[in-house]
């Protein structure tokens, strides 16, 4: 028995932790496994019960060319008990991994508590270091995921991350390039000369509006239907990251002097626009725009109604739509070694929403990653680099690198671009669809290579 006396400490039962502490359990691993929600429940809560979809019953596509198709692959590549018991418990929904929530949570619980090697304690946890040490464990897998309990969050705050922890999260839309209309947009980098004619493209791309375009888009951003603040969200904002709608509502000059601020964005006759939508490239191949300070309580069908009204955005398909809410997550490019240990407590590792990756498979992912790494280092071997052409390397990769921590599902826009022929370059309808393929199965061979290159860890 390699793991024999081995023994790790998993805080959190959600998404992340279960996956992290079946993982380790059946390789072996002795686990404590922490949680308190059968103490009491957070306010997104509802069931006492573990990995809880806290809303929506999807775990997201099973199509292999998507970006969440990919991440299953590679979950199932590496054992994940999340994604088995998914399956398992699936409900109708096309493409889509859809599941009973509550068979799925209460047959993860009764699989866990039943596991020979795997030890839940009903407890909160408010020291990890001192509760490593209480159940004489080798490592420890923080995991309690956007809603960390207060006590914890303490903890962390004052003993590891100082002001590298966010409790907030006010994401911008990120729109489709595609589906832009490059005619009513300009490339303009703010108070820059643009330099086109060497072959150099501005970063921002902008769309312009008239007085009469402003003050209609404003006026529907104030009427718009918005998402009411859940009690646990009783919204406090920074000054800094207003959402746009609540600058909407202060006064119809608000936004123009912020967010959507004409100066230094001239237009190929010079002019100035009287306001202006920014729009920031989310990636290298600049398949897809930020709406730069477009954080948003609007409701998502608003959102794409209002946002479409943005001069170049009738057709416009949205990546992801904006939000605001509560989640605690860490400035892991800072706080964090590669493979999600702290840089200042070497054998506390972090997992789940909580490193800065958002949603469930990308949680249960990182969980994996994590339990994977932990395994190889109770070996005495050395933690290593995934591949960054792999679902979850990319997500490593990401918050590893993103110099403003913003929690990012899986997309292929965090893989790096991949190469099309002069054939496929031609195509000119379906170009996308080819590229997600390539980039997919690029990232599958090169997993199953690496794994098996690791000599099964
Ligand atoms: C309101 C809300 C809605 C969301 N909707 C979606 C969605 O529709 N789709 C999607 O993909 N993602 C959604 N997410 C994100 C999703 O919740 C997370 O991505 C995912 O659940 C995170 O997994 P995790 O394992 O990191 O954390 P969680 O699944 O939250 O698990 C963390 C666990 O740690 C426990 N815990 C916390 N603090 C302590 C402590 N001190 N001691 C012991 N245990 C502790 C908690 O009780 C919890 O069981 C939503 C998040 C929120 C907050």
């Amino acid at each position: 028995m390699k793991f024999k006396g081995k023994k790790v400490l998993v805080i959190g039962a959600g998404l992340a932790g279960c996956d992290a502490a079946m993982l380790l359990a059946n390789n072996g691993v002795e686990v404590v496994l922490v949680e308190c929600k059968t103490l009491f429940l957070n306010p997104a809560q509802k069931i006492k019960t573990f990995a809880e979809l806290v809303c929506t019953n999807s775990l997201k596509s099973v199509v292999p060319s998507t970006g969440h198709g990919l991440l299953k692959y590679e979950m199932k590549g590496l054992g994940s008990h999340i994604l088995d018991m998914g399956f398992a418990h699936s409900v109708p929904a096309g493409d889509a991994l859809a599941v009973d929530r509550d068979e799925f949570s209460k047959k993860i619980t009764e699989n866990l508590k039943a596991h020979e090697l795997i030890e839940v304690v009903e407890a909160e946890a408010e020291n990890p270091l001192e509760l490593q040490e209480k159940f004489k464990c080798d490592y420890t897998i923080v995991a309690s995921g956007p809603l960390t309990t207060e006590k914890l969050e303490n903890w962390l705050t004052n003993d590891l991350s100082g002001e590298d922890f966010y409790f907030y999260d006010a994401i911008a839309p990120v729109v489709d390039a595609d589906t832009l209309d490059y005619s009513k947009l300009y490339f303009k980098d703010r108070h820059k000369p643009t330099n086109e004619e060497e072959g150099e493209q501005a970063d921002y791309l902008n769309a312009p509006m008239n007085k009469k375009e402003y003050e209609e888009f404003i006026k529907e951003l104030v009427e718009a239907e918005k998402v009411p603040a859940q009690k646990f969200e009783d919204y406090k904002f920074f000054e800094s990251c207003l959402p746009v709608d609540i600058m909407a509502e202060r006064g119809v000059e608000t936004a123009r002097f912020s967010c959507m601020k004409p100066i230094g964005l001239e237009m190929a006759d010079g002019s100035i626009p009287y306001a202006c939508v920014q729009l920031r490239k989310e990636n290298l191949l600049g398949s897809a725009f930020n709406l730069v300070g477009f954080q948003t309580r609007l409701t998502y069908k608003e959102q794409v109604r209002v946002f479409r009204k943005i001069p170049g955005f009738s057709e416009a398909t949205f990546i992801h739509l904006g939000s605001v809410h509560r989640n605690s997550f860490l400035n892991s490019r800072k706080l964090l070694n590669f493979d999600m240990s702290s840089k200042k407590f070497p054998t506390i590792h972090f997992a789940g929403q909580i490193t800065g990756v958002e949603g469930y498979t990308e949680s249960a992912s990182i969980g994996l990653y994590v339990a994977w790494q932990i395994l190889r280092k109770l070996q005495d071997k050395e933690a290593i680099k995934w591949p960054v052409v792999t679902g979850i390397g990319a997500l490593v990769n990401y918050i590893m690198t993103v110099s403003k921590p913003s929690p990012s599902n899986i997309n292929f826009g965090l893989l790096p671009p991949v190469e099309l022929t002069k054939e496929e370059r031609r195509v000119r309808k379906g170009r996308k669809k080819i590229k997600k393929e390539k980039a997919s199965l690029r990232a599958r061979e090169s997993f199953d290579k690496f794994i098996e290159d690791a000599e099964g860890l």
